[in-house]
């Protein structure tokens, strides 16, 4: 079996990260490689690969995930807007197996495509 992601060692206490929030749910911490001058990474603690790991029974947790981003960003006080990104797949470059969403603001961000 392998071993555990690097997302699941942040949730488990095994490695560091910079937490911005927690709740029973889910957890957010700083990207280690920020891609925008505020770049976040949300999880659920449930271990769930991608977007093609969610079964019926996760609709609350994704929408949970969603009101907590939210709540992260009016918390961190992000004006002028902000991205929400999921990759999901080897094309898509997910690089980490534990579904994440990537909340990217602080700059002006390009178009997509
Ligand atoms: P993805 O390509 O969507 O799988 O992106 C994974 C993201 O996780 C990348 O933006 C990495 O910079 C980020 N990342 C990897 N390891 C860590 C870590 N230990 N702490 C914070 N972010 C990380």
């Amino acid at each position: 079996m392998a071993g555990k992601t690097i997302f699941k060692q942040i949730i488990d206490r095994e490695a560091p990260a910079k937490i911005v929030y927690e709740d029973e749910q889910c957890l957010a911490f700083e990207d280690i490689h920020p891609a925008a001058p505020t770049h976040l990474i949300v999880i659920p603690k449930k271990e769930i690969v991608s977007v093609d790991g969610i079964e019926p029974e996760d609709e609350a947790l994704i929408g949970h995930l969603f009101v907590a981003i939210r709540k992260i960003v009016a918390k961190l006080g992000v004006t002028g807007g902000y991205r929400v990104v999921t990759n999901c797949g080897p094309d898509s470059g997910q690089m980490v197996m534990h579904l994440h969403f990537h909340v990217l603001a602080g700059r002006k961000l390009g178009r997509l495509g």
